[in-house]
């Protein structure tokens, strides 16, 4: 079966909760219904926001999932501040991104955490969105691509082909995130590439054949359809551009395509 295109907005830390509903009601009503068998598509607001985003796309009935954008792999108690795997899947999160590389550069997510967090989300039937990517300094000195399958293998570290199967992979070069500067089509396949090579190590091709794997950096209404035409490329994790409603809609039509 070909693997479907997935399309998730990262909203980072953006959005009162009135104006995430505003937000997702902007989205839900630019969703065409056809785009939507094609192409599945989710948002990850910030946690308070999760549960009136996830209404409205109800409310509207509108096959757009939710996501977090982060959460802690400890059941419950003592950890003050955090969130874990039942709240959010009590509010009915299909998704949640892990390591970030705002999380890792910003609050010192290791791969280890990281894999830590995916093995229990996967647990919980909860899909993780694996984000690996280089900085500048690796991309320019050439080792990006043992860079980006080391923390590929170290996310999956512990996990048999039956969780890998239930995984996402976003490849975001951190130099592209945020930056305006996109990845070329074909620097983006040539990751996506060696990510899905690496699964297909680890757990046999029926595996990487299945495995979603995005490319993340500045992707927009104008580049979309060209990152998207890659082979390897299987959707976009977005960030500036989930935020803009027209955008957003545009880079799931051009992923139906
Ligand atoms: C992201 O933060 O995951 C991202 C891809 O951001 P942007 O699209 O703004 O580069």
């Amino acid at each position: 079966m070909p693997r479907k295109n997935l399309i998730a907005g990262n909203w980072k830390m953006n959005s009162t909760i009135p104006e995430a509903v505003v937000l997702a009601q902007e989205i839900s009503n630019r969703m065409e219904r056809d785009w939507l068998e094609l192409v599945d598509v989710a948002v990850c607001p910030p946690f308070v926001d999760l549960k009136p985003v996830k209404s409205v796309f109800e409310f509207d009935r509108v096959d757009i999932a939710v996501g977090a954008q982060n959460v802690y792999w400890e059941p419950k108690g003592a950890f003050t501040g955090e969130i874990s795997i039942a709240m959010i899947k009590n509010i009915g999160c299909a998704f949640c991104i892990v390591g970030h590389s705002e999380r890792r550069n910003l609050f010192g997510e290791t791969n280890e955490e990281v894999n830590l967090k995916a093995r229990a989300l996967i647990e919980a039937d909860i899909t993780p969105i694996i984000c690996v990517g280089e900085s500048l300094s690796v991309r320019d000195g050439g080792t990006y691509l043992d860079f980006v399958t080391a923390q590929v293998r170290a996310a999956y570290a512990g996990m048999d082909a039956a969780d890998a199967a239930r995984t996402v992979v976003a490849y975001e070069p951190v130099w592209a995130i945020g930056t305006g500067r996109t990845a070329t089509a074909d620097q983006a396949q040539e990751v996506c590439a060696a990510i899905r090579k690496v699964v297909g190590e680890l757990y046999g091709e029926a595996v990487a054949e299945a495995t979603t794997i995005q490319y993340g950096g500045s992707m927009n209404a104008a580049n979309a359809d060209e990152l998207l035409s890659k082979p390897d490329v299987d959707g976009g994790l977005i960030g500036g551009a989930s935020l803009k409603p027209a955008d957003f809609a545009a880079i799931v039509a051009a992923a139906g395509k």
